[in-house]
This record gives structure tokens, sequence and C-alpha cells, in this order.
């Protein structure tokens, strides 16, 4: 029998000008797992968190995607025991379903030797992305596996780049508000006018070079979203005012992470992102909205395996 534990970092999907192509990992908070290989078939889930999520493997998310990993490797006299403790909080816009299926999938494939590619256990875990929203999507499952910040060029075919980028600080807040991620798809406009299309393409091409070539300026002009954000920002109280005002106290820029509620801005500098804090943390106590903040930093090595024992 083999056990691993497993840490899976909260991620932001739809970076800023990026939507469904440009994500990153967080170092904190990460979804605490245990997963062991069994010699009795089938799949067991067992939740040792507070929010009542399902255990039936079909219906959870580690689940649909450790059932991917499985038919495909086919060998039936295995199976697989997952306890979950889940630390990101379901709905927050930070990721919280990719971890659970990502988590799962990479432990899994440590367990069987890495018999699969990262590109492979992405592919599994988008499964998850489907139980969870209906959609297989990958743009928080990949920042999830891969770490760091990530382009995701196509998804069908996926087409993966992992990119290099500065060290980064990252402030979030989670104002405590329900935006249901269907209503946040429906409120967007279908078509664009080719004058928004091409600042956005500019943008995110700029935002792409930023981080290759470590250049916070041009990160910082490039975080803007001219589409998505204007549209999407009305379901989150506090929005403009949170933006900006950590601008004007020197963060780089940022926005709506995944499809909300949580913002978050990135920053250069420790203290940057702590002043960003307090300045969410002023507005939120006057609109009169419960909210968690986090201050945490780019996670570059994604899902972690911290321990195994035989
Ligand atoms: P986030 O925006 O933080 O990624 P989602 O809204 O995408 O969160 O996903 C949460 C949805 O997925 C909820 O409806 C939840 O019930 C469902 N779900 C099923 N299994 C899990 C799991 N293991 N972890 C998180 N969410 C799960």
């Amino acid at each position: 029998m083999n056990t691993v534990k497993i840490l899976a970092p909260a991620t932001i999907a739809n970076l800023v000008c990026g939507f469904d192509i440009l994500g990153l990992a967080l170092n904190h908070p990460q979804d605490e797992m245990e997963l062991t290989l069994s010699k009795e078939p089938g799949l067991r889930i067992k939740h040792i968190d507070a929010y009542n999520l399902p255990e039936e493997p079909a219906k959870n998310v580690a689940g649909a995607a450790l059932l991917a990993l499985m038919e495909e490797y086919g060998d039936a006299s295995i199976g697989f025991d997952l306890t979950i403790n889940k630390i990101i909080k379901p709905g927050s816009g930070l990721g919280s379903s990719a971890a659970s299926s990502a988590g799962a999938v990479v432990g899994a494939n440590h367990l069987l030797n890495n018999h699969f590619t990262k590109q492979d256990l992405v592919r599994f875990a988008m499964n998850g992305e489907k139980v969870a929203s209906g959609v297989k999507h990958a743009d928080n499952i990949t920042p999830c596996i891969y770490g760091g910040v990530t382009l995701i060029r196509s998804i069908f075919p996926l087409d993966i780049i992992p990119l290099s980028a500065p060290p980064m600080y990252v402030t979030v807040v989670h104002p405590q508000i329900e935006v249901k991620t269907s209503d946040a798809r429906q409120i967007l406009r279908k078509e664009v006018q080719l004058k928004d299309a091409i600042k956005q393409w500019g943008n995110i091409a700029g935002l792409v070079a930023g981080f290759l070539q470590n250049d916070y300026e041009l990160i910082s002009r490039s975080l803007e979203d001219v589409i998505i954000e204007p549209i999407r920002s009305i379901l989150i109280p506090g929005f403009d005012e949170v933006k900006q005002q950590c601008k004007e106290a020197g963060a780089l820029g940022g926005g709506i992470s995944g499809s909300g509620p949580s913002v978050f801005m990135l920053s250069k500098e420790e203290h940057t992102a702590k002043n960003v804090e307090q300045i969410m943390k002023n507005i939120y106590d006057k609109i009169g909205v419960d909210y968690h903040t986090h201050v945490t930093t780019v996670n570059t090595e994604g899902v972690k395996v911290v321990s195994s024992e035989a």
C-alpha cells in the first residue's frame, strides 16, 4: 500500500486581459489531500472539512478527474482512497474545484510512477471542471499543475505554455458574497468591437512580454481589460474603488479573480502588497460586506506531493 500527501494551490484564472487563457498559482491558500493506491478496485472519497461537498466519485470534481485517469490507465485491479481537507473555499473564484481535480491526478500519477505527462493530467482534471461548472476548462487547472504563470494558447487541442515571470506579491480580497459562475458568464456580451479587440490583444501581448522580460512597468501598463471587466465588475461591490485606490498605492494592477467575487492585485514589493490589503479592508469595512484577505506570492512549483510512505 502506498500513500501520498498532496498540497494543491489556489489559482487566479482570467488574469485581467487574459480571459480564459492566462492564469497563475498562489502559495496560499492550498488544499490538503491524502491519496492511497489500493488493491481494492474502485474509488472512495472522504471529506474532512466543513463544506459538505459530494463524496460520490462522479459528483466530486476530484473523483471525476481520477475516474478519467483510471480509465485511461486501464488496470481494473487497482483503486484509490482519497481524503480531502478543503482549505480553499468553494465558489471563491480562487480555483477551489481545480485544486481538488489537479491535486488528485498529480498525486495518483506519482503513485503510478509518473506514467502520464503533465498535459495528460490537465486533460483528466478538466473532467472535474466539467462537474463543477458544466464546461471543460483548464484556466485554473493548468497553473495549479504547472505552477507559476501559464498561457493556454488553445484548449482543443491543448497547447500550454508555462511563462517565466519576475517575483510578485499577490493580495486577494474575498468579499463574502455569492457570484454564480453561470451569471458571470451569462452577462458577457457575445460580440466585441474591433477597437476593443485591438486594445485587448495589445495588452495580452504586452503582459506576456512583460512577464518574460521581468519588466514590471510593462506588466503594469498591460494589466487592463476593456472587454470582460467593465461588465463583470458590476457584480462585485466596491470593485472600482478597490482597483483605483490600490493602484494609487503602488500596486501594478489587478482585477477579478476567475469569475469572482475575489479581487486580486499584483505588487512588486511586499510593503505595497500589505498596504493594498489594508486598503481592501477599509473599503469593505466601509461598505459593510464581510471579507477574507490574503497576502501571498506566486507559487512556482504547482501541486506538491509532500510525503509518501510504503
Ligand atoms: P471556484 O470558483 O473557487 O473554482 P467553483 O465554483 O468552480 O469554485 O467550484 C465549486 C463547485 O464545485 C461547487 O458547486 C461544489 O459543490 C463543486 N464541487 C464538487 N466537488 C468539489 C471539490 N472536491 N472541491 C470543490 N468544489 C467541488
